[in-house]
């Protein structure tokens, strides 16, 4: 099978080889099959000496669609398919990982895809834009006056982009299907989990990877860090998903003021060092220091503001000794190149 050539892959990393599958088909037994053999690792290298921190490696689901993404992604695209629709329209920055994971999954499973992507056309296309187009993405530049009007009903009809049947799918990955994709990774995570955890901790960007696993999972607190000034927009958008998400989830009420109330302690919004994508050098070196002894590569926008958040609240005695704590690997690792050569 030509297939498997293309669907496995080797990582050596310091647990030693590992061989991964890949998404190679778009059904639900099997996007579980691939969940499922997610690895989990011990963060060893004596970075967290008092506290059993692990990590469930998504950003090894599939070498292009990583990550939460592959989750956000997966009932959106077969809901283009219910629907019949030939091309995927979404929009991001130049460095966008789900417009990276949209471009990836259009070339994988038979759609055209239009990125809509903030500001004018540069020189030189970033690496994001070109490993996009290569994989046929059609880029649509436009002002960042015109992006800023993304959320308006007929944002993308306007553009005129000739799509013919399109799926539209927000920037991010943000949508009620994108939050049940995720919801779909709470309970294999559930199901895989090595040990039992106190606490889960992801990155928070529209929230949806947040509310999906807080939506689902009962038995594990999740906490979710902020890496954008987001004032109370990623609470709001998490109640909102929430209440429309309520018959699937007899468990909770989000409409209960302690619920709520649960979740803003859960949301930590002190980790963003200084605005959504700002990376000050004090950052980057803990990131090197990061890798240097974990051997696990983090990303410069996403994951390096969780480990620094989860590194500062252990220090700061915040965290009881000997609690168990997973952190979910996002992804976002194409991202780097924007900062490190
Ligand atoms: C997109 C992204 C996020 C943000 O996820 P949300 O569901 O929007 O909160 C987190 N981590 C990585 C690596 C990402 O690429």
């Amino acid at each position: 099978m030509e297939g498997i050539i293309i669907a496995s892959y080797l990582i050596c990393g310091g647990g030693g080889e590992m061989l991964l599958g890949a998404l190679d088909q778009l059904d639900l037994g099997s996007f579980i099959g691939a969940a499922k053999s997610v690895p989990y690792e011990r963060v060893g290298g004596g970075v967290f000496p008092e506290v059993e921190v692990w990590i469930r490696r998504d950003d090894l689901i599939d070498p292009l669609i990583s990550g939460n993404k592959a989750y956000k992604l997966f009932y959106n695209l077969i809901e283009a398919r219910r629907r019949g629709a030939s091309t995927l329209v979404t929009c991001g920055g130049a460095w966008s990982n789900h417009i990276h994971a949209v471009a990836a999954a259009g070339s994988r499973f038979g759609y055209r895809t239009v990125g809509v992507i903030r500001g004018e056309k540069p020189p030189k296309l970033s690496a994001t834009l070109s490993d996009a187009e290569r994989m046929g993405m059609v880029l649509h530049f436009v002002s960042r006056m015109e992006y800023r009007k993304r959320g308006e009903k007929d944002f993308f009809s306007r553009l005129d982009l000739q799509a013919g049947e399109s799926y539209f799918i927000p920037e991010g990955g943000g949508n009620l299907l994108g939050v049940e994709g995720i919801q779909l990774l709470g309970e294999v995570i559930e199901d895989t989990m090595p040990v039992k955890f106190d606490q889960i901790w992801v990155a928070c960007g529209t929230g949806a990877t947040f509310a999906g696993l807080s939506l689902t999972m009962d038995r594990v607190r999740v906490i979710g860090v902020e890496v954008l000034k987001a004032g109370d927009s990623i609470l709001r958008g998490v109640c909102e998903w929430g209440s429309r998400l309520r018959c699937a989830n007899k468990l909770l009420d989000v409409a209960r003021v302690d619920y709520r109330t649960a979740l803003r302690e859960s949301l930590i919004g002190g980790y963003h060092c200084g605005g959504y994508a700002r990376y000050p050098d004090w950052l980057r070196s803990f990131h090197f220091d990061f890798e240097a002894e974990t051997g696990i590569p983090l990303d410069p926008v996403y994951m390096v503001k969780v480990f620094n958040g989860l590194s500062d609240r252990i220090s700061k005695g915040e965290i009881p000794i000997g609690s168990r704590i997973l952190v979910l690997h996002s992804g976002g690792l194409q991202g780097r190149r924007a900062y490190i050569k």
